[in-house]
């Protein structure tokens, strides 16, 4: 007998748009779609006869639990994760969790934030770039500054996920005094709110001028090295190719 699927989808930022033919396809077919309730909102609109399965933003395993439940018991079933499901997203707890069962895990990649959030910007993404979520909620805090230090140190352009929540709005302020130990104080920076979704906003500004009112937890950060520029309104990290051919524009 044929092992049970069971898929972890990305639905990208959030329009429908945005979201690959393969996961549309996927959540067509599916007997239930589970994921937080934000999530599901997003989708419902396209998918309203489905079956839907939710919980709360914290309740990730017993949501998967709940999920693998419905499997085992022979329904097809899709997880749904914003932006990329294998990035800060559900593929890895799913795997887990599902790896002494009969079922087959296959995860759908989605657009990620900092791919949907870059393209607003610019092209801010263009040489080597890190990636780092300031959620201290499964991670040590010393371990996240470490990695800001380093990244910054090293000077990789700089995409933050998770950049504030509610219990410890000052994160991305320490983060950003880290990052000023390494990066000049108009190092450009990009924020990018709610994208695909209403309320879609992209904000410009500079590592020392950054308001972090401006910041919150559907905001993805883009902090440039030391090439980045903005002009005409949009931020732009060189690849080189420019001025490789000794012809800086
Ligand atoms: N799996 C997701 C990331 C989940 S972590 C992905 O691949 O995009 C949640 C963080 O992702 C948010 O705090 C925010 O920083 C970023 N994010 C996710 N969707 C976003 C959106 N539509 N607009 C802006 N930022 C977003």
């Amino acid at each position: 007998m044929e092992k049970q699927k069971f898929y972890v989808v990305g639905i990208g930022p959030g329009d429908r748009d945005q979201m690959t033919l393969k996961a549309y396809k996927t959540l067509q077919d599916v007997d239930i779609i589970a994921g937080y309730g934000t999530y599901i909102d997003l989708v419902k609109p396209f998918f309203p006869d489905k079956e839907y399965l939710q919980n709360g933003m914290t309740g990730e395993v017993k949501r998967c639990e709940m999920a693998l439940a419905k499997a085992k018991e022979g329904k097809t079933v899709a997880m749904i994760s914003s932006g990329d499901p294998g990035i800060y997203g559900m593929s890895g707890l799913v795997m887990e969790l599902a790896k002494d069962m009969d079922i087959e895990v296959e995860t759908i990649p989605g657009i990620t934030a900092a791919a949907s959030g870059a393209s607003l910007l610019g092209a801010p993404l263009m040489h080597d770039f890190a990636v780092i979520s300031l959620s201290d909620r499964l991670t040590e805090w010393e371990t996240i500054k470490d990695r800001v230090k380093f990244a910054s140190f090293a000077d990789f352009i700089i995409v933050l996920y998770n950049p504030r929540s509610k219990g410890r709005p000052t994160l991305i302020d320490e983060a950003r005094n880290i990052m000023l130990k390494s990066k000049a104080p108009e190092t450009p920076v990009g924020l990018v709110k709610n994208i695909g979704r209403d309320g879609e906003e992209v904000i410009l500004t500079t590592l020392s001028e950054m308001d972090i009112e401006d910041v919150d937890m559907f905001t993805t950060v883009f902090i440039g090295n030391k090439q980045t520029y903005i002009h005409n309104g949009r931020m732009i990290t060189p690849r080189g190719y420019l001025e490789k051919k000794g012809k800086k524009s």
